[in-house]
């Protein structure tokens, strides 16, 4: 029996011509340099961090070298699917602005030439391929039930051998054509295996983008390549698909290092040039001291959604991303602040190989850098954005009036230090309800008043500033004159230095007078700039509640 009539038992009805498709996918027709990337997932729920940093570093490669970054959706075991799950990744990256050139959009549309981009849908090609090996002589039916590979395993434990199908181990290699035969005419299940040609002893060298040069034993296993199902394993599947679609740099996690020598070997098996290949060590959390990975169950910023509830902005998060990234960005975007991310050159070497350090504090800290050099009307847009799904009742305040609104966030932005109020925009309300009305009413209401607290006072000066003191038209300057003649009609220095160089002189200072101002507008001891705040309430405001606060104390 030749190769030919085993396959064609093997796998009836399947075309061996893998010519075709090396036709239907050629070489890409892009720049030298160009770089075509990919994301992989699995659908199985939502992206997390780690997956998003990947793809974010995938995206930026392929966007620096007029490359490719495409998404492919790995389904092959069926056994892990969630329904939707397309969709949640797709929203996932768009919602991160992650552009992909080609690839998955939903459940079932896809767009570019490389397809399909779900592995559910090649399953004709991968058997193509798998019926050349076997051809080939390269690949062999295995009929091992799994308790003869457990068998097998537990064999090899308590002989303290390498664990795996392998030489001596492998069974089903050495069975003969006849014997194929007659198991699949009795309709025994079977899985195709690799035939393995390496040499264990032997070592291989590799190059990794990120880790540097390495070195390993040659794979000597005889690994599954087609599953009993007919779908391919994630080895093969990666093999053909990457092949295929033409991808040059295979950015992925390092739980996959390991099979690099297989990976390799497979490449070399079919005489196909392999992809550069760029393993990304895991995320990092540091807890009490000691070091692990960012984990989903534990961190709650490992979910993506984490970022979109908080209010992070997503550029906010890349710049944070692209720390984590490359070493030496900081250090360039603090000299070159008026460039964007698409400028900055990113370098694998500058990856570091033992993963990088999450740290949510640092990404707060870069969020409200990011959100204190904003326009006010970005603010407006990014939080009304943001409040649309996380907070109904502010978005609909916003939305009622964005010129006041917009107004408000511009207090003390337009200038050379901008206030750093706010770290995302769930941050905002609780920093700015008072400023809108219909907030306000709503608003439990505490006054935390501190040097001058007696009520028959504040009543006094709250009346006194209304009726003298208070003038619509006033400039800044002439404001805080007033404030000044407020305070010394009360007792208190118009001066902080004046009350310091003489305390017994006064009840206190001016600035006693003007956080009683404070407090009774806004509840709050820390505010921004009091006269701006006023002259954006006005006066119908200010007096409204001055009163009632008055009224409310009698
Ligand atoms: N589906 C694989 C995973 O989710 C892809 C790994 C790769 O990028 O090759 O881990």
């Amino acid at each position: 029996m030749t190769n030919k009539e085993l396959a064609d038992l093997l796998l009836p009805g399947v075309d061996s011509d893998i010519s075709k498709y090396e036709k239907m996918y050629p070489e890409r027709n892009l720049d030298e340099k160009a770089v075509v990337t990919r994301f992989a997932p699995s659908p199985t729920g939502f992206v997390h961090m780690g997956s998003l940093f990947q793809s974010f570093i995938s995206r930026k490669v392929a966007s620096d070298t007029n490359g490719v970054f495409f998404l492919r959706v790995e389904d092959t075991d069926q056994k892990r699917l969630v329904e939707n799950s397309v969709k949640g990744i797709v929203d996932d990256l768009r919602n991160f602005e992650i552009e992909i050139d080609e690839g998955m959009i939903n459940e079932e549309e896809e767009k570019g030439l490389y397809g399909p981009y779900i592995q559910s849908k090649r399953k004709d090609i991968y058997q193509s391929y798998v019926k050349y090996l076997l051809e080939q002589g390269k690949a062999y039916p295995c009929f091992c039930s799994a308790e003869e590979i457990e068998e097998t395993r537990l064999l090899q434990e308590k002989k303290k051998q390498r664990i795996g199908y392998y030489g001596r181990f492998a069974k089903c290699r050495r069975l003969t054509p006849e014997q194929i035969k007659e198991k699949v005419e009795n309709g025994e299940t079977f899985i195709i295996r690799l035939k393995s040609h390496g040499d264990f002893e032997h070592k291989i060298k590799a190059h990794d983008l990120i880790k540097g040069a390495l070195e390993f034993p040659e794979n000597d296993l005889d690994v599954v390549i087609m599953k009993s199902d007919g779908l391919p394993t994630y080895h093969f599947a990666h093999l053909v698909d990457d092949h295929l679609m033409r991808t040059t740099h295979v950015i992925r996690g390092d739980e996959w290092l390991s099979s690099l020598p297989l990976h390799l070997q497979l490449f070399e098996t079919f005489g196909f040039k392999a992809p550069k290949y760029a393993h990304i060590s895991p995320i990092m959390k540091e807890e009490n001291g000691i070091k692990r990975k960012l984990s989903k169950r534990k961190d709650p910023e490992a979910a993506v959604s984490y970022y979109h509830e908080k209010g992070i902005p997503v550029e906010a998060v890349k710049i944070y991303l692209m720390t984590l990234a490359n070493t030496n960005f900081e250090q360039w975007y603090d000299c070159n602040k008026d460039k964007t991310l698409a400028d900055f050159p990113f370098d694998f070497k500058k990856m570091s190989s033992s993963g990088g350090l999450f740290d949510v504090e640092k990404l707060l800290n870069i969020s409200k850098n990011y959100i204190s050099r904003l326009k006010a009307t970005e603010v407006y847009e990014g939080l009304l954005h943001w409040s649309e799904v996380h907070d109904p009742e502010f978005y609909n305040v916003l939305k009622d009036h964005p010129e006041y609104a917009t107004k408000v966030f511009n207090i003390e932005r337009d200038q050379k230090k901008p206030r750093k109020d706010y770290s995302c925009y769930s941050d905002i309300k609780e920093q700015t309800w008072y400023m809108f009305d219909e907030l306000y009413a709503n608003h439990e209401k505490e006054y935390p008043f501190q040097t001058i607290s007696d009520s028959k006072e504040i009543a006094q000066i709250l009346s006194a500033y209304m009726e003298k003191y208070y003038h619509e038209e006033d400039s800044k300057e002439e404001w805080f004159e007033h404030m000044k003649d407020l305070a010394q009609e009360f007792g208190y220095a118009r001066e902080v230095k004046e009350y310091k160089e003489n305390p017994d002189a006064y009840k206190g200072h001016i600035g006693d007078i003007s956080l009683v101002l404070r407090i009774v507008l806004t509840t709050k001891s820390m505010t921004p700039d009091l006269y701006d705040i006023m002259t954006i309430l006005g006066k119908e405001h200010i007096f409204e509640r001055y009163q009632a606060w008055i009224k409310g104390n009698e």
